[in-house]
Parts: C-alpha cells; sequence; structure tokens
C-alpha cells in the first residue's frame, strides 16, 4: 500500500469550512484505494499569526517540509481587519510569498473549466460559451513584481514613496515556458503568450525566451497576446484559449477573471508545483464576506485535492472519478449560492451539501484498480 503525508492547511476564512469537505473526499478515496494518507494539519494564514505571531510558524513549515504534498486553504482577513497585522507579517507576505519561495513552486496551473451544460452558472451568454470553456493558466508563481525588491520612505522631495522591482532571468522564463509548453502539447497544441513587451522590457525578455523554447515544441501553435486584449478576449470569444502561460502579477489577475466568467471564483482550484515540493490550493481568497455561514462553494478546494491525487500522488483515474463526481452534482439541479439566484430552478445546497453529494457520487464510480 502507497502512504504519503499531506499537511492541511485550513487557513482562514472560508478555508476550514471547504476543507472540510475536501477531506471528506480525501478519506473516501483512501477506502476506496490501495493507498494511505496521513494527514498533518497545521496554522497557516492569519489565524497562524494570532496564535504565534507568525503567518508561517516553524512547526508549519516543519510540517510541510516533511510532506508529500501540502494541502492549502485561502488565507488572509478583510481589508480592515488586516490591519490589525503588521504589513510584513500579513498573510501573503507573512506566510504565502515565503512558502512559494521556499519550495520553488514556479508553475501554477488554475483551470478555468465550465462544460456547456453549466453554461447557466455564467455571465457569458450561451452563445459565447458554445461547447463549453475548457482552459488553463499557467503562471509563473515565483518571480516578477511579488518577489522583487521593495523599498520605500521619504524621498528627497520630502514625499513618501515606494520602489517594487519587476525582475526575471531567462532561467526563470525557460522553465515556466516548457510547463507551458508540454502541457499544450498533450491538448489542443494551441498556446497564448500573453505579454506586454510595448511596454515592458521584462515581457521582451519573456517572448525572445519563449520563442527559444517554442523551436523544441514544432507541434504547438503559439499565438502571442497584450495581456489587456487577453483581458477582453477572455471575455469574447474564451473558447479561442487551451493554454495561455504568462508572467507572475498578469496570472494572479487574469485567474481571477476566469473566475469570473465560469460564474464564480469558487471553481478555481489551482496546483503550483516546483522540481521538489508541490502545494495544491484555491486560486481565490478566504471570501471573509462569507465566512462561517455554510455557503462557500467547496469545488475550488475539492479541485486542489483532484490536482494533487493526479499531479503528486500518481492517481489519474481516481482524479477524473472527481471532477466527475463533482460535476455529476451540478447535473442533477444542486447549486451553492455563488453560482445561482434563488428561484432559477436549481436546488441550493451548503458547503457541507455539496461535500456529502461529492462524496455520494464518487462512492457510486466504478473504483480504480
Ligand atoms: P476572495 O477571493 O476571497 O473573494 C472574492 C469574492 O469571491 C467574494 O465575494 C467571495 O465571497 C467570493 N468567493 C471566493 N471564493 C468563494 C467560494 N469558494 N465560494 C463562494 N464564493 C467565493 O477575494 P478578496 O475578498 O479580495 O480577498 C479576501 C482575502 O483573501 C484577502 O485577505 C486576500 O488578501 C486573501 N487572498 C488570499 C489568497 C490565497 O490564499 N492564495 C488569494 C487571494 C486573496
Amino acid at each position: 500500500m502507497k502512504h504519503y503525508k499531506i499537511a492541511v492547511l485550513a487557513g482562514d476564512g472560508i478555508g476550514p469550512e471547504i476543507t472540510r469537505e475536501a477531506l471528506k473526499v480525501l478519506k473516501l478515496i483512501e477506502e476506496r484505494n490501495d493507498v494511505s494518507f496521513e494527514l498533518m494539519p497545521a496554522a497557516f494564514g492569519a489565524c497562524a499569526y494570532f496564535a504565534t505571531g507568525d503567518a508561517f510558524p516553524q512547526a508549519t513549515i516543519d510540517i510541510c517540509d516533511q510532506a508529500d504534498a501540502i494541502l492549502k486553504g485561502p488565507i488572509g482577513l478583510s481589508h480592515e481587519e488586516s490591519k490589525k497585522i503588521p504589513i510584513d507579517k500579513q498573510p501573503e507576505r507573512g506566510a504565502l510569498l515565503p512558502m512559494r519561495r521556499r519550495y520553488n513552486t514556479y508553475a501554477n496551473f488554475r483551470p478555468v473549466s465550465l462544460p456547456k451544460a453549466l453554461a447557466h452558472f455564467s455571465p457569458l451568454k450561451a452563445e459565447i460559451i458554445g461547447e463549453g470553456i475548457d482552459l488553463v493558466i499557467v503562471r509563473e508563481l515565483v518571480g516578477g513584481l511579488y518577489f522583487g525588491q521593495k523599498e520605500s520612505g521619504i524621498n528627497e522631495q520630502g514625499l513618501r514613496y515606494v520602489k517594487e522591482t519587476l525582475e526575471y532571468d531567462e532561467l526563470q522564463i525557460r522553465r515556466i515556458m516548457h510547463q507551458a509548453f508540454k502541457l499544450a502539447s498533450k491538448r489542443r497544441k494551441l498556446l497564448h503568450n500573453i505579454h506586454k513587451s510595448n511596454v515592458l522590457k521584462s515581457s521582451v525578455l519573456w517572448n525572445e525566451v519563449m520563442e527559444e523554447v517554442a523551436v523544441e515544441y514544432p507541434d504547438v501553435t503559439v499565438y502571442n497576446m497584450l495581456v489587456d486584449s487577453a483581458a477582453t478576449a477572455l471575455c469574447l470569444n474564451p473558447t479561442q484559449f487551451d493554454v495561455m502561460v504568462m508572467e507572475n502579477m498578469f496570472g494572479d489577475i487574469l485567474s481571477d477573471q476566469g473566475g469570473g466568467i465560469l460564474g464564480s471564483l469558487g471553481l478555481m482550484p489551482s496546483a503550483c508545483i516546483g522540481d521538489d515540493k508541490a502545494y495544491y490550493e484555491p486560486s481565490h481568497g478566504s471570501a471573509p464576506d462569507i465566512a462561517g455561514k455554510n455557503i462557500a462553494n467547496p469545488y475550488s478546494m475539492i479541485g486542489s485535492v483532484a490536482m494533487m491525487l493526479e499531479n503528486s500522488f500518481d492517481m489519474a483515474d481516481e482524479a477524473k472519478n472527481v471532477w466527475a463526481a463533482m460535476q455529476a452534482v451540478f447535473s442533477d439541479g444542486y447549486s451553492t449560492a455563488d453560482l445561482s439566484k434563488a428561484g432559477s430552478g436549481v436546488t441550493m445546497i451548503s458547503t457541507e451539501q455539496f461535500g456529502d453529494k461529492v462524496v455520494e457520487k464518487l462512492k457510486a464510480m466504478p473504483k480504480v484498480s
């Protein structure tokens, strides 16, 4: 029997609620397969800061170091609540970026997927969704503006100023390009390279390296698109895209737009992959506006489990079953509150009910040998 250690970082806001549902699914996977999971819960984010004075405490680092994979819930507080934590200790700066840096999880995969049958969840017209949206945003995760040097203070004119550096070297670009091209080769062999080379010199280097890497993947057709234009195209013609590759900040923003065209960020799981370690997290934040109400959509967290099964545990077939189980719950006419309005002909279910229904559906599926 295979045995895997999973660090479970439930996080803040809706994190514990959606993590609870994801763990139900994981438990069933264990029962259905010749595999055992050792779950190692640990504090991460604002909850960890309030408990220990550190958003990524040493005890959590030790657990994550030992883990075969990390399952991470969203972290963070509302704008007002965040002010209770010193700026450098706030969840993203104090926990998320240090974790990405520590494990060098440079490749972030964010599927944006909505089958035709669920087109009613999207704010886009049915004719724009056509046969369904199915694209993956590949985001560089450990470089660019988010990781560059930062300084702030008072300048010579006595004015407050801030300076943040956007830095990439060719190695950082090359490795994310290989990830994107490999994925594109396995899919529709289309790669949209998203950049801003008309303004940013970082994008000029980005594009140069992309062209060098492209030579190794002659079967993949590359389209270059400016990031601002891509934002519009995602709304007007999302089905033209299959794999999109972009730098860190562009990926942060466009992937949230991905959630928008599907109908909710609750449909956005992700995988953050490094050479030696990977962690899995919803793309969205801790949704303080709905935390504790049992109405959050746990799809993003359960989908992150599916991505973990496939990428870290070599269980692609069971991962497919998890995706299918979630789609089956929607196809039966159920919806969480983020995706539908009351009276729209769906049966509204809670976070917990969604998790239970996914478990029921998965139980009914043939086991993978
Ligand atoms: P958010 O992503 O938390 O929420 C945006 C909107 O989407 C809200 O209306 C929320 O209710 C909704 N939403 C998000 N996930 C949902 C789900 N699973 N089901 C139903 N609705 C969902 O963005 P925000 O409000 O701007 O940020 C809140 C906090 O999260 C901030 O502190 C921010 O810094 C943090 N954050 C953390 C991460 C992370 O942990 N990786 C990512 C983004 C934001």
